[in-house]
């Protein structure tokens, strides 16, 4: 039997989200919180390893406490149990101490029942750096497959796994030993409607909570902000793209008005074919 750890995370949906145009970061206000679209593919694939292998699927997440929302939505696809850690220590956390708290929690996880695979998405929407399952994974010292776009077939007892990852022109085909920590791409599969059971049982579930206090052996100057090395410079919104010129007139006109922008522009469009 199989335990899989999914790591999840509550963002900001970015489709809505508005740009503080005096601060230059983002009014998180402004949008509703998501599980991040990333994750909820890896849950899915948490789930149906669970349902062709056996086993359970456990979601965890570091965050504030209205998180609790996206583990509900994990309960929904079909995960058994969600540990969430929640405490001010933790805040501000770049990549670096975010893998170090959740390496902490994933250990916590183990002594409940011990885990075979790790599964993180990608990346998510908001920090967009796709650190933080690697960091685990280095902190946890058990194989990174990146680029995960499909499960072949995992064997328990021989202790090993077989995936594809995605590469510019192709796939390969990868086997690793278990434990190991996949993050996923979106193609790995399809996050279906959530069944009416699973609906009822997300709203009442309540996930294990930890505070800092909880977790064993853990070194404070390592978390949040004191744990956090990454100097965010400075932050600004990409300028608004100008819009396009309408040409006018009947078809002769447009194309006399096209060629006159070509020729003013010869110089870049020569730019542009050299630098090629
Ligand atoms: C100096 C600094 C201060 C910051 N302060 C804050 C802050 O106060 N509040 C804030 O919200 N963000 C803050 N951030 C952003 C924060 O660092 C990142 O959001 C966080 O470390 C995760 O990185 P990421 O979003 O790039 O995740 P990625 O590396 O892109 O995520 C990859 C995968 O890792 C897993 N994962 C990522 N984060 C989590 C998580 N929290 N729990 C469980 N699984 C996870 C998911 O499976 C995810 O798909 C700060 C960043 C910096 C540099």
């Amino acid at each position: 039997m199989l335990h899989i750890v999914a790591c999840i995370k509550q963002v900001p949906d970015t489709k809505v989200i508005k740009m503080n145009p005096k601060t230059n970061t983002m009014d998180r206000a402004s949008a509703p919180a998501i599980l991040n679209p990333y994750d909820a593919h890896a849950v899915e694939e948490a789930v149906r390893l669970k349902n062709k292998y056996g086993g359970t699927v456990s979601v965890v997440t570091m965050g504030p406490p209205p998180a609790v929302k996206a583990i509900r939505k994990c309960i929904e696809i079909g995960a058994d149990e969600g540990y969430m850690i929640s405490d001010r220590a933790f805040a501000g956390a770049d990549t670096l101490a975010t893998s170090y708290a959740l390496t902490k929690a994933i250990n916590k996880i183990s002594e409940i029942k011990p885990v075979d695979l790790i599964i993180c998405g990608k990346m998510t929407i908001d920090g967009d750096t796709g650190q933080v399952g690697p960091g685990i994974a280095r902190r946890l010292d058990i194989p990174p497959l990146t680029s995960v776009n499909k499960v072949v077939e995992i064997n328990k007892e021989d202790g090993n796994m077989v995936v594809h990852r995605k590469l510019e022109d192709g796939y390969e085909v990868v086997q690793t030993t278990l434990p190991c920590l996949l993050s996923v791409e979106k193609e790995i599969n399809e996050v279906p409607y959530s069944s009416f059971p699973n609906m009822l049982k997300a709203a009442r579930y309540q996930p294990v909570i930890w505070s800092v206090n909880d977790l064993e052996d853990i070194d404070r100057k390592q978390l949040g902000l004191k744990g956090s090395p990454t100097i965010v410079a400075k932050v600004w919104a990409p300028p608004k793209p100008e819009g396009g010129k309408l040409l006018e007139g009947n078809a002769d006109e447009q194309v006399q008005q096209l060629l006159s922008v070509v020729l003013e522009r010869k110089e870049l469009f020569a730019e542009m074919r050299g630098s090629k």
